[in-house]
């Protein structure tokens, strides 16, 4: 069933080959963020050597080809996420950076005392932060969904949070804790039926699953690019038109306006609007060949090689004695969090660390969820589509030598 040539497709990220503490890397911190393959690499440095010029404001030849190349890359994730207009994906810094844009836009201008907002358990720092700053400035309520013990949200339960009072809906498409993939259709449209719109947090979705956010009916989706093999330092804010339109701008500067006075601005058309300032040029040009990338392997063969590695790990880990592994949804990606008995989890990070196995180790930015299990941390193994099984093995050995150190 797997058709890729797992070596070709390492050989295009040159990074794979750093040797770490003298042994080769095995890089499992994926869900934090992803390595690049030489394709991005390339059209990071062509774009400097052969393109470089600010954009949108130029009648020059650099600026203009600068300019299609950005607005290239704009097309590119609306097809990725078969979004019906391309001026509906605005460039961010990433998914915290959507997120704050439309807490602080839509949030400041459409919510009011007593409005409540419903997010869920295992949410990101990022996705409950800047709805409690909202909250906390407009007197709002932070309701909620609790989870069951294999990390699934219950439904029945956010079914009870529903009222006339619920504005937003909020929810991560896939924990980066737990790999779990949320039920987002049904989400919506349930919140839809209570008047509420839909921010989905695809932090983590856009590199595991196909997007189409018409199918999904979402109001938000957000990427970060650098965790789908793209560049560190751009995202993308995608919402339905009418929307966006009605949302005050986010940040004042140049680019967003239309026009200028010292008694009032007037300001620009989507996607610009939400685009103040010079943007990250290179990094969204480059992030381009990240999506051509992903589209010529094919989202389904990556996925099935990561589920293929996702369960040889899951079963692997169970021989390891005292470990526990956290978050058991039965629709889960490549993320496997752990818990071993006796062993703190930063003392595996580094012991890891030392036969040259890259991992996190933590909270992952998910406090109230390792609350939500009465620990401090995991152990977190995340594959992407260059990991392999020998890799999955040196990592259970590596794990196996490390009890032996500590017990
Ligand atoms: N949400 C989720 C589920 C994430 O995994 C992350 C990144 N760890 C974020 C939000 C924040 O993304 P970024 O750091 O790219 O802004």
């Amino acid at each position: 069933r797997n058709i890729l040539d797992i070596t070709s497709v390492r050989n295009d990220f040159p990074i794979l080959n750093e040797v770490v503490n003298g042994k080769q890397l095995v890089y499992f911190d994926n869900a934090a963020t992803t390595q690049k393959p030489k394709q991005v690499l390339d059209a990071l440095a062509a774009y400097y050597e052969h393109s470089n010029a600010n954009i949108h404001r130029g009648i020059h030849h650099l600026a203009e080809k600068a300019t299609a190349s950005f607005e290239d890359t704009r097309r590119r994730v609306q097809k990725f996420i078969n979004a019906p207009l391309a001026e509906q994906v605005i460039f961010t810094y990433g998914t915290t950076d959507s997120i704050n844009l439309v807490a602080q836009t839509y949030g400041r201008r459409f919510l009011k005392e007593g409005d409540e907002i419903i997010i869920s358990t295992m949410e990101h720092h990022s996705n409950i932060v800047p709805w409690q700053m909202i909250c906390e400035e407009k007197g709002c309520i932070l309701k909620v969904i609790p989870i069951n013990e294999d990390g699934e949200i219950l439904m029945d339960e956010y079914e009870k949070l529903l009222t006339e009072r619920t504005k937003i809906v909020s929810v991560v498409h896939v924990s980066n804790a737990l790999g779990t993939i949320n039920p987002v259709k049904e989400i919506i449209q349930k919140a839809h039926a209570a008047g509420a719109v839909t921010f989905v947090d695809g932090a983590q979705s856009s590199s595991h699953l196909t997007i189409d956010v018409q199918d999904m009916d979402c109001d938000f989706y957000s990427m970060s690019l650098h965790k789908i093999y793209g560049p560190t330092g751009m995202g993308v804010l995608y919402g339905k038109k009418e929307i966006l339109d009605a949302m005050p701008p986010y940040r004042g500067g140049g680019e967003m306006i239309k026009e200028v006075t010292f008694a009032k601005t007037t300001y620009n058309e989507l996607p610009y609007k939400f685009e103040a300032g010079t943007p990250n040029i290179a990094d969204v040009v480059a992030a381009r060949f990240a999506l051509d990338y992903v589209d010529a392997l094919g989202k389904e063969n990556i996925a099935a090689h990561e589920d293929d590695l996702l369960k040889y790990a899951s079963e692997a880990l169970l021989d390891i004695e005292g470990l526990r592994i956290i978050g058991n949804a039965k629709d889960k990606v490549s993320v496997i969090s752990f818990v071993i008995d006796g062993i703190h989890h930063q003392d595996i990070g580094v012991l890891l660390d030392q036969q040259g196995i890259a991992v996190r180790t933590g909270h992952h930015c998910t406090q109230p969820l390792m609350q939500r299990f009465g620990i401090t941390g995991t152990t977190r193994a995340s594959f992407a589509v260059y990991n392999t099984i020998e890799e999955v093995d040196r990592f259970i050995a590596g794990l196996q030598k490390v009890k032996r150190m500590l017990s």
